[in-house]
């Protein structure tokens, strides 16, 4: 395909997604707790409706490990008390602090484009609530993630316990810098947005290794990016879809406080 196409159907796509799945939707999701089978049925229909048949253009998700994962995680239990009622509605929601927790259809897209196998190391940078974690810990037992901010890693961490992914490794610091120690990682995942890729994560990725993250900006949306590091450690780059997430922050003063 040429620049040229190639830059159409990007821009295309990036209308679809930013439209539906990224920048969500308008319109009051319904109530889930009055619902006939509670929040399992939920979240069946949650997939059914959001990942595997979700509106045209929107490509619809299709790794059989990934749905799995999604059918399993109880997104409910993430997001605050005041927010369940939506928990499983394809938005975003507020987990404190600022921050928040991505919608299912991006997490799956995304857990998607790391084409996690069984046993690989993944890291995970900027935790937030843990969603994203327990998805992977359903694919993989290695799993590994970063967050800035201690109270969000400390929270994070008690509630992956509590719901029997006590496996997945959570530390409070700047994943910037990812987590040399246990580098490298056959897949990494980044759920807040840097300008540019950050080195030391392209470092810790293993010959073979796929890193997916929202590359741009912070005040617009960004630039869905797949890296993949070749087996003679060369790389390769291939933006898919425009997402917003919230900035990478890149001081340690800040976790620190
Ligand atoms: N993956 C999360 C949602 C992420 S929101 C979930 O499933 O709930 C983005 C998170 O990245 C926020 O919690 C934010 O505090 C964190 N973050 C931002 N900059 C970071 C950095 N440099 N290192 C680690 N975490 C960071």
């Amino acid at each position: 395909m040429g620049r040229r196409a190639e830059l159409t159907r990007l821009v295309r796509r990036s209308v679809a997604l930013s439209g539906v799945a990224v920048l969500g939707f308008p319109g009051a999701p319904r109530a889930q707790q009055d619902q006939p089978g509670g929040w399992r049925a939920a979240r069946d229909r949650m997939v059914e409706e959001h990942l595997r048949s979700p509106p045209r253009p929107v490509p619809p998700i299709r790794d059989t490990a990934v749905l799995r994962a999604m059918r399993r995680v109880p997104r409910h239990e993430f997001v605050p008390p005041a927010y369940r009622e939506h928990a499983y509605a394809n938005r975003p929601l507020p987990i404190g602090r600022g921050q928040t927790i991505s919608q299912p259809y991006v997490v799956a897209h995304m857990t998607e484009l790391l084409e996690l196998e069984p046993g690989e190391k993944v890291l995970e940078v900027g935790t937030g609530s843990g969603y994203q974690a327990a998805v992977l810990a359903e694919i993989t037992d290695s799993v590994f993630s970063v967050e800035i901010i201690e109270e969000l890693a400390r929270l994070a961490r008690r509630r992956l316990r509590r719901l029997g992914y006590g496996r997945v490794r959570v530390r409070h610091g700047d994943g910037y810098r990812g987590w040399p120690e246990h580098a490298p990682f056959d897949a990494v995942v980044v759920t807040a947005a840097p300008e540019e890729i950050p080195p030391p994560l392209l470092r810790q990725l293993a010959p073979g290794g796929r890193m997916v993250l929202p590359k741009g900006p912070a005040d617009r949306t960004q630039t869905l990016t797949v890296v993949r590091k070749r087996l003679d450690g060369t790389v390769d780059r291939r933006e898919v879809s425009r997402v917003r997430f919230v900035p990478l922050r890149r001081d340690t003063a800040g976790a620190r406080r």
